[in-house]
């Protein structure tokens, strides 16, 4: 798949439309998403153009994936749920129910989540 420069999580990056950031650094922006799913719900995005969690884990360098991943548990801490717990998403796909063609993890948290699949 081409990455599309115009998905909405580009145009966050871009600065373009406003978010709600938890954490960020070199690697990650993580804000809060639009429609929560559980007290806490926020998204985990890598700063550069990958569309999904194949081409990210594909294509990515070693540096890029490691930043990823520690920007998520960074984030797990920033957003307070580290301790209680919290379920990480990545929806991929059409049959994953992916929406955004700019991979991210959800992290949900801040009650329990429930059933893994519903
Ligand atoms: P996906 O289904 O691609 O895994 O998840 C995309 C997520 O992005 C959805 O949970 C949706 O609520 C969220 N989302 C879509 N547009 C925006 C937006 O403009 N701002 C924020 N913060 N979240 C968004």
């Amino acid at each position: 798949m081409i990455y599309d420069n115009g998905n909405i999580f580009a145009q966050i990056l871009r600065g373009e439309i406003p978010n709600e950031t938890v954490y960020e650094d070199e690697h990650v922006l993580a804000f809060r998403d639009l429609s929560p799913a559980r007290p806490v719900h926020v998204l985990v995005i890598p700063r550069g153009a990958f569309t999904d969690a194949s081409d990210f884990a594909t294509n990515a360098t070693e540096s890029e994936i490691a930043g990823f991943w520690k920007g998520v548990a960074a984030t797990a801490i920033a957003v307070d749920v580290r301790n209680s717990g919290y379920r990480l998403i990545a929806n991929t796909g059409a049959n994953g129910g992916q929406e955004v063609p700019h991979f991210h993890v959800h992290i949900l948290g801040g009650a329990t989540v429930g059933p893994m699949v519903s």
